[in-house]
């Protein structure tokens, strides 16, 4: 063999008596195949077979079979993203003439998606009190081919009782999915409830150290995942092994960074409920919040994300307080390992039950410092929004 094709040809290496605990890399485009029927028979490969990189590679499948194992459900796939993954959720099931329901609650960029996109394809959208079974069961329309559910509610935090909404649902004869990135794979299994299609940013908690973004939908039948994978095969996605396996190592320690950034937000909660700036904190692990009950029956565990609402007059000094904070950063996404706080706008997304009020929710994000330090940074930001 010359040069030029030694340069090219990867050697083969024996392998035998490695094995690392960690998933191996695999990154390819092209695939090959041991001979010309193999190749010509490719497309009959399956779901768990390997044709071309974009439709999956042994890391990708690694990180979808933990997500599955996790999640429940037939199969799992992998997007760029969180947001890939309600859309493309939505675009493989809904067609031309079909009905949406959306809680009033759902992902902002859920509504512009709708708004921008699904209606030009013919599939009209319809808003849903998130918290009312009676609203949502009047809204149902012969032609309503799926209800979206996200709980607890983006900014504001509201409880949906899912296992009833499944249920209405497949009474109906409709398609019931989920946006569950606050309870996370391991907090809240909506499989379990009935649930057909389920999301999850993987960018928040699982992947955890705000460098990566990536969306897993969970299908809970085979015919749904089969779906879905030709949607995303025609339309080119697929996501990265190398961001594949940054996440799967975020995943080992996520219970336990989940645990930490629960028990920060409960350290720092008193704190923000004993100032007189703040009017409100919702957050559904707290007794006494109106979604309490049924986060306790559905839900194992609480992400460290919540919300604050400020009392009449604070806000006026909201951007001297945050331009205090040390500790914690401004910004938006949650899940990492830094805490975060990022003023947010609830008004303009909100159709059904309209917000009244000041139109500014502080999300809080509790990272994996140490609770002390958050502790000190929330009392010195406290103090410049309590300031006469
Ligand atoms: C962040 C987030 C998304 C979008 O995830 P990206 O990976 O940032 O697109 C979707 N839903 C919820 C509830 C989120 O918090």
């Amino acid at each position: 063999m010359r040069d030029a094709t030694t340069c090219v040809i990867t050697p083969v290496i024996d392998e035998s008596g490695f094995r690392a605990l960690g998933p191996t890399i695999h990154r390819a485009s092209t695939i090959v195949f041991e001979d010309a029927e193999a190749y010509a028979t490719r497309a009959k490969r399956g779901p768990d077979g390997f044709s071309y990189g974009l439709y999956g590679t042994p890391t990708t499948r690694t990180l979808a079979a933990r997500i599955t194992a996790l999640a429940g459900g037939a199969r799992s796939y992998l997007v760029p993203s969180g947001q890939g993954g309600n859309a493309t959720a939505l675009l493989a099931v809904l067609s031309h003439g079909d009905h949406l329901l959306l809680p009033d609650t759902c992902y902002p960029a859920m509504r512009s998606f709708a708004a921008e996109d699904l209606v030009r394809f013919g599939i009209a959208t319809e808003y849903y009190g998130p918290t009312s079974i009676a609203d949502l069961k009047s809204r149902l329309r012969p032609e309503t081919a799926l209800i979206w559910c996200k709980s607890p509610g983006s900014s504001t935090l509201e409880v949906q009782d899912l296992p009833a909404i499944a249920e209405l649902a497949q009474d109906a004869g409709v398609l019931v999915g989920i946006d569950n990135t606050w309870g996370t794979c391991l907090g809240l299994k909506p499989i379990d409830f009935g649930f057909d299609i389920v999301v999850e940013a993987l960018t928040k908690y699982a992947a955890g150290h705000s460098d990566v973004l990536m969306g897993a939908v969970t299908l809970r039948t085979e015919a749904l995942a089969e779906k879905l994978r030709g949607s995303l095969g025609r339309l080119g996605i697929g996501v990265s092994p190398d961001d594949c396996a940054l996440v799967l190592r975020g995943m080992e320690t996520m219970p336990l960074r989940m645990a930490q950034s629960t028990r920060g937000a409960e350290a720092l909660i008193p704190l923000l409920q004993a100032s007189p700036a703040v009017d409100r904190v919702l957050w559904p692990a707290l007794p006494g919040d109106p979604g309490h009950a049924l986060w306790k029956r559905d839900f194992t565990a609480a992400a460290g994300v919540f919300s604050v609402l400020l009392a009449p007059g604070a806000s006026d000094r909201l951007n001297a307080a945050l331009d205090r904070l040390t500790t914690f950063a401004i910004g938006a996404s949650w899940g990492g390992t830094r805490s975060l706080i990022a003023p947010m706008s609830v008004a303009p997304f909100r159709s059904v039950q309209p917000w009244t009020g000041e139109d500014l929710v502080l999300r809080i994000s509790v990272g994996v410092e140490d609770v002390a330090d958050l502790q000190d940074d929330i009392l010195s930001f406290l103090s410049v929004l309590e300031k006469d």
